[in-house]
Parts: C-alpha cells; structure tokens; sequence
C-alpha cells in the first residue's frame, strides 16, 4: 500500500506536537507527514506570551515525543506569585506568595516563541510548508471517503495538494471544522489586547513593581489588565473589557495595524473608572507590539463533531476556548499524543490492504475524540467560570477568594492550580 498522505493544517502547538510525534511512530513506508501554515516563518508574527506546561498533558506529550529535557532546560522552574489589585484605585488585594510548597514549581514556563523553535526544529526537514494559507478542503470522490483536496488562497498560484488524512491543527477559525460540524464559535463579549513593555525595570519602575515577579490581575468594572513577567525583561500586558463585536475590526476585519497609536489611545479610553496608575501599563508599551483580539469560544456543551472518514480535528480547531484557564496550549499537545496513538493503532491493525482501510482509520479517529473532549470539557467549563469571576460584579472580591481557596489547599499540602 502506498504510504498514508496525511496533511497537517497549521503549525501551532497542536500541530507541530502531532507531527513530530507521527515521525517517531511510524514508518515513511506506512505514511507521508506535511503540516500546512500560513505564517511564513517561526517568528514571523507575534507569538504571545509565556505559558505553563503542565505534566499529565503539554509534558506529558513532550515526553512522548523525546522533548522534555530540552524543554525543562530552557523553562522557567522558579515559581511566580500571583496578585490581585482592584483596579479602581490601584490596592493590592490578595497576594499569593511564590513560595508556597505545591505552587506550582511541576508547571515550568516557557515563552511560547521558544516552544514554538523548539518543535519545529524537531521535525524532519521540509515538513512544514511556510506562508501556505488554506483557503478550503474538498473531497476528490464525490460523497465517498477521501482522498482530499487542500486548496490555497496564498500564494494565488498555489496548485491543491492531494491527502488521504486531513487533521485541522489550525485554531480558532478552522478550515476544516465546518465539514464536521455546523458549529462555530461564539463571540465572548471581551476584547482582549496584548501589549509588551520592554526593559520594564529600567524604564516603567512603577508597572514593574505593580507587576512583581509573576502574574498580577487588576480588576473591577468588567475590565481586567493582566501583567505577566516574560523574560529577557520584558512584562507581558493584556487589556481586555467588554465591547460589542466588531469594535476593533469593523466589518472587514482589516485594517487596526495602519495605526496602531491611535489604537492604543482607544484602549487606554476604555480603562475610564480605573486608577491613573493603571494607565502606566497601556502607555509604557510599544506601540509595535499590541495585537488585538476577540475572544470567542465554542460552548462545551457543543463539544462533538460528526465522523467522517480522513478528517478529524485537534487543540482549539476542536475545542476553542477562552484563554483564562491556560489550558489551551496544554490540551492541544495532549490532543496530538493521543491522536499519534490512534493513528499508529490504525497502522498496528491493517492487514495487507492495498488502499486506505477508511473504516479502520475511523475508528481509531473516533477512539481519540471521545479521548479528547473527556479531557477539554471541564478546562472548557473552569474557563467559562474564571472569565466570569474576571468580567463580573464584584471581580476583585471573587477572584480574591480564588486564590484564598488554592492558598489554604496549598498550606494544607495539596495541589491547587489555576484552572482546577
Ligand atoms: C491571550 C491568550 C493567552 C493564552 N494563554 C494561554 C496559557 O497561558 N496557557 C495555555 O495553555 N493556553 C493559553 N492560551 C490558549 C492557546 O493559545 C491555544 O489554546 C493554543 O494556541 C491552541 O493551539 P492550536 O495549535 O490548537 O492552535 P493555534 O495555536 O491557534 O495554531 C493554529 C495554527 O494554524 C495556523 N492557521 C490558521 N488558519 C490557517 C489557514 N487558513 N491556513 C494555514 N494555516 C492556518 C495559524 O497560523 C497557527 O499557526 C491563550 C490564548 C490566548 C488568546
């Protein structure tokens, strides 16, 4: 049998994770791995912050795929404190000190970016196809199972390629999805934007010492600015409040980058009602660096998706959800370890075939959903919960109560994390 032609859309962490961990398991005989992205280099767009991986999913699929030394070379085992400041007038309300036994030191850190250069220079030469932007898929056999047709929007004179397996690893606005299911995403309510100071200490003294030395959340008014240490000096700022859809992106969604100034004046308007101090976060940041989001989420009361022989979905393509319970990252590596599993069991079950054994290839498809979302819908649910706790009535007191709650579990010898 020809060797399976399994085509990976997007290099995130779902995708990059899932193809590394194909190369270890299987044979170039049994299957071709190409992972379609549209970015056109690692860094080549603003990756995000830092995040934490945690050990039964991001660590967990990074020992799995022979990574896990690397990364806890280069991540952050120190443990961060957490604060909560109420942001109407800038008082410190709780503080969660880094010392606490069981904080956190099995979470390590690592800036994404850094995640991102460590995946990718693990794969095989020429796996990933930089600057391919997936326009849609469509199947070559009219009503029957694959092989299937990825089409491009860029580069215009990009031909389709030809797959038997198509895996959508490529996020929130999935190409793949809508074959799967009617489904889609639903606006949250919050607007979030990512802002960067550098050199914080030496030039915003105030923000750095507001900041401390891990996460600290300023909240009250629907709003939220979060403050996060990165490293190499730099702190890490999302702003985010409540605002009607569209209300950065306009109709087109084109066109915040022509000024980002005027953006950031924007932002720093929607903080009315805060402390003066609280202004410091938005105009001590570049104004290169901000990058605007919406916040949307698929219900996890519609976490499925049907079954359909060669397509399948992985990480916030399957599961998208909102960011406060840093889980997305950690999910989507489980989700790839699992489904290299499935995968290499349908290989472990052909008996001599001479084509794709869809049937087969299915039900090991089907054996990693239900895998998948056993583990996504409580992450899903605490997410929902924390952004409610955030943007709602009496946040500082809520999310204050929170870390009370993990503080005491702590002291007590348990694990309390964010997010469980
Ligand atoms: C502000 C914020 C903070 C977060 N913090 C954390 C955290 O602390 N911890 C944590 O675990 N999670 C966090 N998350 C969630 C996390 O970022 C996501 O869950 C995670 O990135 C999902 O990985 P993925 O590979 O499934 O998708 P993505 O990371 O979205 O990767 C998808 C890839 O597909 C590519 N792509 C998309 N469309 C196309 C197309 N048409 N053609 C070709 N390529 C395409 C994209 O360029 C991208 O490289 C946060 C999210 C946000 C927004």
């Amino acid at each position: 049998m020809p060797p399976l032609r399994i085509a990976i859309l997007g290099a995130g962490p779902a995708g990059l994770t899932l193809a590394r961990l194909l190369q270890l398991q299987t044979k170039p005989e049994q299957a071709t791995i190409t992972i379609y992205e549209r970015d056109t280099g690692i860094d080549s767009r603003n990756q995000g912050g830092t995040l934490d991986l945690h050990p039964e999913t991001g660590q967990y699929a990074l020992k799995k795929a022979g990574l896990l030394e690397e990364f806890l070379k280069v991540a952050r085992k120190e443990v961060a404190e957490m604060r909560v400041y109420d942001g109407t007038d800038g008082r410190l309300n709780f503080l969660l000190p880094a010392s606490l036994e069981g904080s956190g030191q099995d979470r390590p850190e690592i800036d994404r970016v850094i995640l991102r250069r460590m995946l990718v220079n693990s794969l095989q030469p020429d796996t990933i196809q930089w600057g391919h932007r997936i326009s849609d898929i469509t199947s070559q056999s009219h009503g029957g199972p694959g092989p299937y047709s990825i089409n491009f929007s860029s580069p215009h004179d990009l031909s389709p390629v030809t797959a038997d397996l198509v895996i959508g690893a490529d996020g929130a606005f999935s190409k793949l999805r809508h074959l799967l299911t009617p489904i889609k995403p639903v606006y949250s309510g919050i607007c979030m934007f990512d802002l960067m100071i550098p050199n914080a200490d030496q030039t915003h003294p105030l923000v750095s010492q507001l900041t401390g030395e891990g996460l600290s959340f300023f909240l009250g008014g629907h709003k939220a600015i979060i403050s996060q240490r990165n490293s190499r000096g730099v702190i890490r700022v999302y702003v985010s409040f409540r605002k009607e859809q569209g209300w950065i992106f306009g109709e087109t969604f084109e066109g915040w980058e022509k000024d980002k100034e005027e953006l950031m004046r924007k932002v720093e308007g929607c903080l009315d009602g805060y402390d003066e101090k609280m202004m410091q976060f938005v105009q001590a940041a570049d104004p290169e660096s901000i990058m605007p989001r919406e916040i949307f989420a698929i219900p996890t009361d519609k976490y499925t998706f049907e079954s359909k022989p060669g397509l399948t979905l992985l990480g916030d393509a399957a599961h998208l959800m909102s960011p406060f319970a840093g889980e997305g990252v950690n999910l989507a590596m489980a989700d790839s370890a699992d489904l290299a599993d499935s995968i290499t069991a349908y290989f472990s079950n052909l008996k001599g075939e001479t084509r794709t054994n869809y049937g087969l290839l299915d039900d090991a498809l089907n054996v990693f959903k239900m895998k998948m979302f056993k583990r996504a819908k409580p992450a899903g649910e605490e997410s929902e919960r924390n952004g409610m706790i955030a943007f709602g009535d009496n946040a500082v007191k809520n999310m204050s109560g929170k870390m009370g709650m993990w503080k005491e579990m702590m002291e007590s010898g348990g694990k309390a994390w964010v997010g469980h």
